[in-house]
């Protein structure tokens, strides 16, 4: 019944396309147009759903991580300059795991931001804080 993986762009998920006509939430067989994915409107919004929550809770997960960075850097640098230590952003809760994007100098170093605030690693654990200008 499941006889290809599809990538579907819009909702950013791999999902199995169904080549025979049964139904991808329930499973059923439909009776109908060829084209036809789900038996009816619930089956269409249960799946729907689905896939919506997962990603919307990935994304808020991933945004709510990213947010904290971004204020635990703002707080420790108000003057758009300072240097801290690791164990500083990490007992205020910084996760290293997640930034914006990142800034690699001519010079080969490279700065990590959460949104427009960013740091760069230094030596023994120090951390360089700068504010990106908006232009
Ligand atoms: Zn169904």
């Amino acid at each position: 019944m499941f006889s290809s993986l599809k990538y579907c762009e819009s909702n950013r998920v791999f999902y199995f396309r169904c080549m025979d006509k049964f139904c991808y939430e329930c499973g059923t067989e439909i009776k109908g147009r060829v084209d036809k994915k789900f038996c009816d409107d619930s089956c269409r919004s249960a799946f729907n759903n689905k896939i919506n929550n997962e990603n919307n809770a990935l994304v808020k997960k991933v945004n709510k991580i990213l947010r904290k960075n971004r204020t635990i850097l703002f707080a420790l640098n108000p003057d758009g300059k300072a240097k801290t230590n690791k164990s500083h952003l990490m007992r205020a809760g910084f996760n290293f795991e997640y930034f914006t994007h990142t800034y690699t100098t001519k010079e080969g170093k490279t700065y990590y931001f959460c949104y427009e605030q960013g740091y760069l690693p230094l030596e023994n654990d120090w951390y360089f804080l700068v504010v990106r200008e908006e232009n």
